[in-house]
């Protein structure tokens, strides 16, 4: 098959979150399965250009429809890791994509409407025709709106859509504009409960909810979190939509991309290492000691890599970071936010361990350490308060590293608690816990840690069922392949 993806995340060069990281590895599975990938995606300047293979310009003028002129866009052509990748640039005052950063501006409802846009203008003037459009989150939400409405009249009527959805939290609400701007107008069709509008804000469009409408299938990153969203909360008011349209809705657990995330062949790391020789993942833990002045002590490493947002569980890592320094651990985080108060009370806690010698705390964002990270350390943290999938799980299971989570979304799909769990033993892999408080966390902590001291024996029989799980982009790859086929019918 043919194959579109249109996302404002790719990995490594458009990364935040867990996004990127999934349109890079379901595009290069897709591809290993026999079908031709592309990937679009917007020309931002922070892109990392290091990355970017052979960029050069391959469409000159393409003249994008916005409100009541056209926006002239350059679009350029690259290799990304051997993916083969668009990059839309606009040429225009609001400067959508030279901002520095990826997302937070008040305009983003307009800079990825644009792209959205900008990716079905290019697609018909460009004559490509793929087979399937394969969108991502409230960014693209309007792009099926759009070829159903508009694309489809102009030529592209046989190009099926699958919409993913990564995160409930953020929808892309946005007001009457929108729909002048990309040229959809009739605001009387659209403001309608059965189409774009906001089931709780009725003077807005909810561009997410556009993409659950218009899209032939809509897919979420876990089936667990499939499952919340249409019966919880979480469908943060989009859960009867999802159920109005239930029989296009599946959940399928994202995958990792093993030749990224792979101890035996990480370069980032000091020395790989794999299941048969584990001792060599000690050599990881002495060069992050190294890295951060740690001392070198009988003590486990525990980590958290992540976002710093209130999703992840804020509260419960910091309880966690205090607990793990009393009960004889050592104590790693790397993290970056987008919230500046959230940012600060980081800082403050950096400040507070400066001269600790069990614990280091790196704010940024900073894709070669986290590799050094997940190897070096025993354990890592993912206390989310809700997680779609949640990849950082997954990496520690591939890197000997006992995940310790909160049994929500994907990582109630993926890690089995070794005291609990009904599965048998050697398919326990972490420790989970169910209330987000600080006595829930303490409960799995305490049984880790006590896990690590008292029976080290038992600790690596956890790290070695971690390790033969296959959480690889294989059964993913299989399965949005038989979504692809099943909407691609005529
Ligand atoms: P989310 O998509 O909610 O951010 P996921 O667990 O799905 O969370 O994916 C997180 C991805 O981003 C992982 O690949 C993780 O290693 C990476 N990541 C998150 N924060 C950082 C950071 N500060 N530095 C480097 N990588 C990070």
């Amino acid at each position: 098959m043919y194959i579109v993806m249109v996302a404002s995340e790719c990995a490594p060069v458009a990364k935040v979150g867990g996004l990127g990281d999934v349109v890079y590895g379901l595009s290069r599975e897709l591809e290993t399965r026999g079908n031709s990938v592309e990937i679009i995606l917007p020309k931002y300047d922070c892109l990392r250009y290091d990355q970017i293979y052979g960029l050069q310009i391959t469409y000159q003028d393409l003249w994008v429809p916005w409100y009541d002129g056209a926006v002239h866009c350059s679009v350029y052509f690259g290799f990304v890791h051997g993916r083969k990748c668009f990059f839309i640039e606009p040429h225009s005052d609001q400067n959508f994509f030279n901002r520095r950063i990826f997302y937070g501006h008040g305009d983003d409802d307009q800079r990825f409407a644009f792209f959205s846009r900008a990716a079905l203008e290019f697609l018909l003037k460009s004559n490509k025709r793929p087979d399937i459009i394969h969108c991502h989150d409230w960014q693209t939400g309007l792009l099926p709106v759009m070829l159903f409405e508009i694309y489809q009249h102009l030529g592209m009527g046989r190009q099926r859509v699958c919409y993913t959805l990564h995160n409930l939290q953020h929808q892309g609400l946005t007001g009457e504009r929108i729909l002048r701007a990309t040229g959809l107008n009739r605001p009387g069709y659209f403001f309608h409960q059965d189409r774009l509008q906001d089931p709780r804000h009725h003077t807005a469009i909810n561009m997410m909810k556009g993409g659950i409408v218009y899209a032939n299938f809509v897919t979420t990153v876990s089936p667990r979190y499939a499952w919340e969203i249409m019966n919880s909360s979480q469908g943060f008011g989009l859960s009867h939509t999802l159920n109005v349209h239930h029989r296009k809705v599946g959940g399928i657990l994202n995958g990792i991309d093993y030749d990224v995330w792979n101890p035996e062949k990480d370069s980032h790391i000091r020395r790989q290492y794999s299941l048969a020789k584990i001792e060599d993942k000690y050599a990881n833990k002495q060069a992050l000691r190294e890295r951060f002045w740690l001392r070198d002590v009988f003590k486990p490493i525990v980590c958290y890599v992540g976002r710093l947002d209130h999703q992840k569980g804020l509260p419960l890592i910091i309880h966690a970071i205090h607990l793990c320094l009393q009960k004889g651990c050592q104590f790693i985080l790397l993290g970056a936010g987008s919230d500046d108060r959230i940012t600060q009370q980081f800082w403050g806690l950096k400040r507070y361990h400066n001269d600790n010698p069990d614990c280091h705390i790196e704010i940024g964002f900073n894709e070669d350490l986290s590799h050094l990270i997940y190897a070096g350390s025993e354990m890592i943290l993912v206390p989310s308060l809700f997680e779609p999938c949640g990849l950082t799980q997954l990496i520690g299971l591939k890197y000997g590293t006992v995940p310790i989570v909160r049994s929500t979304g994907g990582l109630a799909d993926t890690v089995f608690d070794a005291d609990y769990s009904d599965l048998p033993y050697e398919r326990r892999n972490g420790y989970v816990f169910n209330d987000f408080n600080n006595a829930g966390i303490e409960s799995a902590l305490h049984r880790a840690i006590g896990m690590w001291y008292s029976y080290p024996k038992h600790f690596q029989e956890l790290v070695a069922n971690g390790m033969r799980y296959d959480f690889s982009w294989n059964h993913p790859g299989y399965h949005y392949t038989r979504i692809y086929e099943y909407i691609h019918q005529p």
